[in-house]
Parts: structure tokens; C-alpha cells; sequence
């Protein structure tokens, strides 16, 4: 396909307001290309070179791309900085300055997208000395041949966003809409979906099957891709052989499975009642880790499902040493361990394994403790639909003895005092809280069911629970905040029955000013003119922001509110946090937010306990 062609769709994309729309135009982009090319356009669409898990970068950074930039259209670098400033967006710079060259490009050809693709690969691949020189040189050539819109386009891939709102619940979408005649032809999922709607009236019946359909259609593409996360492979298996091909996908040692999520309850009683007889762990603050081991080859991916395995050298030898199986996929959460006191570091110890130098050096600092807690492959076999207690069970005996890795600690009951016993004595080691544990669960990758249910302390020592909230907007900062450009944040939770984000707090307490410093340069990058595609929210920031960054936040209650769009019902009330404020950073990608659900639901069982919270947080503003 041609990459003016590949524009076109995607300014159309960046054009329109609703998900639907947006999801249409990119199911008609991806029908029309070839097995080749879906992969690239998947990838692409999302300012990324490949899989997140191969971490495939450009490696080119603002200065390199001014430089680009004004290499290939003949503009002074200077002239190209200052537009930079005006407009905030390098893009924008690229697509007024390429309309407008001041040269006319001898060499200029006609781009394609597997050109395109194939010159950022080589461009991520360059490495060493010149490498600059060489990154330059073939991305002005892309330039070179690009027109306007096609340089606007080009010139956001280094930047790892192309500020489309193209998430991967929107991809999944598309594929669904462009395969569900096949679907279709499947006598048995036809009988299936027609026996639920029997007594509807034709017309409504039929649309109504259609929507199912694609729902169904859409589950079964998602439960793929929770065991291997790679969309531009699945929606290239599905151009050469259908859903036959990728209904025979399995895991594999090597790509990343989507973690389950923990739900939580604000009490050892309701959790109980819940589970019933369930195992308790212990709730470490780390990094959760994704163990691959395929023969020699050891891969250690984050929770974001990036490779992490160069950070982790210690890590890597237990696992060579203490786990005895040859294949396996397990998961577990890491931290610092300071061996002088036997206790835990806190996660802001642990956060300093997180670096690309000095890795030896910090690694004999701190080295890690790995908790793991959950197996979900062995040798060859998928141990994910096994019942929680026979994983364990499995994960015991696949773990060998050592220092480094060990089990978390657990216990099993059915009462609520042994609960609570067991999670202040969690606490008081420095830990977060606890985890139970359904037994009788399978792993659900990728959702969040009531088969994991959290209990925290929060930082009074309460039990009430942060939430992560995805950054949609912030406000310029006005008095002492003036320096750092930004004053306050507009936050959102995720409603993942519509992909939408919603806002829910506005959020100016918790930043230290070197927080303020970070989250201005981080978010800027992300700013862009009106609201952003799937952001639903009446309160307007001073400046846009698509939906990237996760914060963690605590506030003393959830109220309702006519202000923000969380939870809004007919009667034009939605739900807010009161006394918000910002922790850190979350590792999280904005789909992992808190839900509109989860607020709701914490809403309804919003105990005694924050009621009196937040009476006392009146009493101290009072
Ligand atoms: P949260 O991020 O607050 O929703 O809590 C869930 C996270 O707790 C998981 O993603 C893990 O990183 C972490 N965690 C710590 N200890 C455990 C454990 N014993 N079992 C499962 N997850 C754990």
C-alpha cells in the first residue's frame, strides 16, 4: 500500500471525535493491505516498530529530528526550533515545513508502506559510532520523499505516539468488524448467538445479531491475544489463514502472556464471604515479573511486557539455577531485600534496579528477592485453565531450592480474624497488604475477575486503597507554580465497556516540584488541540493531553459529583474523589486505570472507615 494512502486513512482518524467512526476508517485501512503489511500499519498506527516486548526503538531523539527535519526541507535548524516552540508539535512542524520545501529532493520517490517501515527498522538497528550520523541521514531521506501529511506522520514515529487514540481495544475492534462473516460461517457460533435472541422482532433481531456476533467475535480475538501479546502477528496470521490460524495460536516461551488483575474489598469479612476457604499471601511492592525460560534462553519481561532480562542479571542466574524445568512461563513480584535487617526495602529502593548503567554496581547493592506466585506454562503445556491450588501445587516443585526465588508467603483460611491477623503482620514487615486467592480459579489472563481480591494499608494505616488514574489534561501553573508550567492535573478512569476515558479528579497536592518539572516535560509531548478522541469529560484543562501516564492517587473519599463524567447517570451526577492527591508514577498503560466500576463499586462500599477519614481531613482543612 502506498503511505500517502496509509495518511489519508490516519488524518482521517485524527479528524474524528467518536471510537466508532475511528474504528470503522481503520477497518477499512487494514482490509485493503496484504498479510505483509497489516503488521507494519498495527505497529505503525501506534508510533511503535514492533511487539512492545521486542522494544524496538528508533533511537532518534527531538534534536536529531530538528535536525531532520530541516535537513530535508531546507529550513535553517533555528527556523525549525522556533516553530517547534509555537506550535508544541514536531509533526505539525514537519507536515507546514514539507509542504513547503525549500528544495526540490533529486532522489524523491514514491513511499510505500513497507518502505517506510523498512527504513525505521534499519534506523532502530543502527547502532555504535556514527550511528547518529547514519539515523540522520536515512531519516531525511524518508522526508525527502514525504509530502505535507506524510511528514507529519513520519516525523511522530520517533516520538512513539502518532496522537491518534489508536489504543489496542480499538485494533481488536477492527479486526472483529473485518472478520465476522467469517465468524459467521460457523453453523455452531450462528446457533449459538440466534438461541439468545429468540423473541426479538426481525429488525431489531437483526441488529442485535450482528452486534453479538461482533462482541463474541471480538472476545475470542482478545483471549489470543492475553496469551500472546502481539497484534500485528495475530492480525497477520488472520490475512493468511483466518480464524482457523488463529484459533490454533498458543503460548509460547518468549512472548508475553497478559497479566490477571486483583480486585479489591475493603474488608477481611467481605472477602470471606466471597471466597470462602481461599489462600492468603503476603503483598510485596515491587516489580511484578513475567519468567520466560526456554532452554538456555531466559527472558524477564515487566508487567507493561517490556524486556527487562539486562537489568535483572541476578535474577537471571537464580532463575538459571534454582527453577529445574526447561520451558516454563511464571510470574512473580521482586524486590530489595537488605539482608542486614531482614527486612523489605521500600519500593523506592527497589525502583533504583530500574536502569539502563551501573547495572553490576546496583545489582550487589540491592540485589533482588523474587516472591513468585503464579505458574502458568510447563513444558508445553498451557497451566492457565488448572484450578489456583494445583498451580501452586506445580510452581513448588518447578522451584528449586535457593535464596533468590522462594514462594510467597501464604496461608489458607476461611476466617476473617485469621485474615486480618495475617495482613497486619504483613503490614507491620513493611509490607503493602494482602492478596487472596481464589483456589478454585483458573489464571484469566489479561482481566480482572474476583479470583485475586487485595486488601492495602493505606499511608495512615487504614484500610482504604489508591487508585490509577490515567492523565487526560493539565492546568498552566499559576503563582509559585508558574515556573514549571503546570499547576494541576485532570484525571480520568478507564470504562472499559466503551474504551473511554473519563474524568474524575482534578488534582493539584502530592507533586514534589521535581514532579511538577517531569510531568510538564512528559505531558507536553503529548498535548495536542481539542479533546482527545476517547476522553469524555466537562472540565476543561488548560491543555490536552492524550491518555498515556498512570498515576497512583489517594483521596479520603469518593463523592458524588455534577463535575466530572466517572459514573454519570441520567440525573447528571457522576463520581469524584475528595482531597485527591498524587503518589508516583504507575507502570501502567491508561486501559489499566482504575474502572468506572471500581469507583462506583468502592463508592457502594465505602465503609465506616473513610467516612470517619474524611470527617477528620474536614475537621484539619477546617
Ligand atoms: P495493584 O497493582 O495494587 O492492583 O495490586 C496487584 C499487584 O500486586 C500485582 O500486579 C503484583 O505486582 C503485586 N503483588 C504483590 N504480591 C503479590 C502476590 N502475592 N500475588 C499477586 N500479586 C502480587
Amino acid at each position: 500500500m502506498e503511505f500517502s494512502e496509509v495518511c489519508r486513512y490516519f488524518d482521517r482518524i485524527e479528524k474524528v471525535s467518536s471510537r466508532l467512526e475511528m474504528t470503522g476508517i481503520l477497518a477499512e485501512m487494514l482490509s485493503k493491505t496484504d498479510s505483509r503489511e497489516i503488521g507494519q500499519i498495527i505497529y505503525l498506527s501506534q508510533g511503535t516498530l514492533g511487539p512492545k516486548h521486542l522494544g524496538i526503538e528508533a533511537g532518534i531523539g527531538e534534536g536529531l529530528l530538528v535536525q531532520g527535519i530541516a535537513k530535508a526541507t531546507g529550513y535553517p535548524e533555528d527556523e525549525v526550533e522556533k516553530l517547534y516552540k509555537e506550535i508544541g508539535d514536531l509533526g505539525l512542524v514537519a507536515e507546514k515545513l514539507g509542504a513547503k520545501k525549500r528544495q526540490s529532493s533529486l532522489f524523491a520517490e514514491k513511499l510505500t508502506i513497507g518502505k517506510v517501515f523498512s527504513n525505521f527498522t534499519k534506523i532502530a538497528e543502527t547502532e555504535g559510532k556514527g550511528s547518529q550520523d547514519s539515523k540522520l541521514k536515512m531519516f531525511a531521506e524518508l522526508l525527502n520523499s514525504a509530502s505535507g501529511t506524510e511528514a507529519k506522520f513520519i516525523s511522530r514515529v520517533p516520538l512513539g505516539n502518532l496522537r491518534l487514540g489508536i489504543g489496542d481495544p480499538t485494533i481488536m475492534d477492527a479486526l472483529a468488524l473485518n472478520y465476522v462473516e467469517e465468524f459467521l460461517l460457523v453453523k455452531k457460533t450462528r446457533g449459538e448467538i440466534d438461541a439468545v435472541l429468540k423473541e426479538k422482532n426481525e429488525e431489531k433481531r437483526k441488529e442485535e445479531f450482528g452486534r453479538r456476533a461482533r462482541q463474541k467475535l471480538r472476545e475470542f480475538i482478545e483471549s489470543k491475544y492475553n496469551i500472546f501479546s502481539d497484534l500485528g502477528e495475530i492480525a497477520e496470521i488472520l490475512k493468511k489463514k483466518g480464524l482457523k490460524g488463529l484459533d490454533e495460536l498458543s503460548m509460547q516461551p518468549g512472548t508475553p502472556i497478559r497479566p490477571t488483575l486483583a480486585e479489591r474489598l475493603p474488608s477481611a469479612e467481605e472477602i470471606i464471604e466471597k471466597l470462602g476457604m481461599c489462600a492468603v499471601e503476603q503483598k510485596y511492592d515491587g516489580f511484578r515479573l513475567q519468567c520466560h525460560k526456554d532452554g538456555n534462553r531466559i527472558i524477564i519481561f515487566s508487567r507493561q511486557s517490556e524486556d527487562m532480562t539486562p537489568m535483572f542479571p541476578d535474577l537471571v542466574e537464580a532463575i538459571r539455577k534454582q527453577v529445574k524445568a526447561k520451558r516454563i512461563i511464571f510470574e512473580g513480584e521482586a524486590l530489595a531485600y537488605n539482608e542486614e535487617t531482614q527486612q523489605y526495602f521500600p519500593f523506592q529502593v527497589t525502583i533504583q534496579r530500574k536502569r539502563k548503567y551501573g547495572i553490576k554496581e546496583k545489582a550487589e547493592e540491592f540485589p533482588l528477592r523474587l516472591f513468585a506466585f503464579d505458574i502458568m506454562f510447563l513444558e508445553g503445556k498451557d497451566t492457565m485453565p488448572l484450578p489456583f491450588s494445583k498451580r501452586r501445587e506445580t510452581l513448588a516443585k518447578a522451584i528449586g531450592k535457593g535464596e533468590t526465588i522462594t514462594l510467597t508467603k501464604s496461608i489458607e483460611t476461611n476466617d476473617p480474624k485469621k485474615l486480618e491477623e495475617f495482613f497486619l503482620a504483613s503490614v507491620e514487615n513493611g509490607l503493602e497488604g494482602i492478596i487472596a486467592k481464589d483456589l478454585n480459579a483458573p489464571y484469566t489472563a489479561g482481566a480482572r475477575k474476583f479470583a485475586w481480591i487485595k486488601l492495602k494499608r493505606s499511608y495512615k494505616g487504614e484500610l482504604s486503597d489508591s487508585v490509577d488514574l490515567a492523565v487526560i489534561g493539565y492546568f498552566k501553573g499559576r503563582g509559585k507554580r508558574t515556573q514549571f508550567g503546570l499547576g494541576g492535573l485532570l484525571t480520568a478512569v478507564y470504562d472499559d465497556e466503551s474504551d473511554m476515558f473519563r474524568s474524575v479528579a482534578k488534582i493539584g497536592t502530592g507533586m514534589s516540584e521535581e514532579m511538577l518539572s517531569e510531568l510538564e516535560s512528559k505531558l507536553s509531548r503529548l498535548s495536542q488541540k481539542g479533546r482527545p478522541a476517547r476522553v469524555d469529560s466537562e472540565t476543561e484543562p488548560d491543555i490536552w493531553v492524550k491518555p498515556f501516564y498512570v498515576i497512583e492517587v489517594r483521596a479520603d473519599e469518593i463523592t458524588k459529583s455534577p463535575m466530572h463524567t466517572c459514573g454519570k447517570g441520567k440525573d447528571g451526577t457522576g463520581f469524584a474523589l475528595r482531597f485527591p492527591r498524587m503518589i508516583k508514577f504507575r507502570e501502567k498503560k491508561p486501559e489499566e486505570s482504575t474502572t468506572v466500576k471500581e469507583i462506583i463499586a468502592m463508592f457502594e462500599k465505602q465503609g465506616r472507615v473513610q467516612l470517619q477519614e474524611a470527617e477528620t481531613a474536614q475537621e484539619k482543612t477546617q
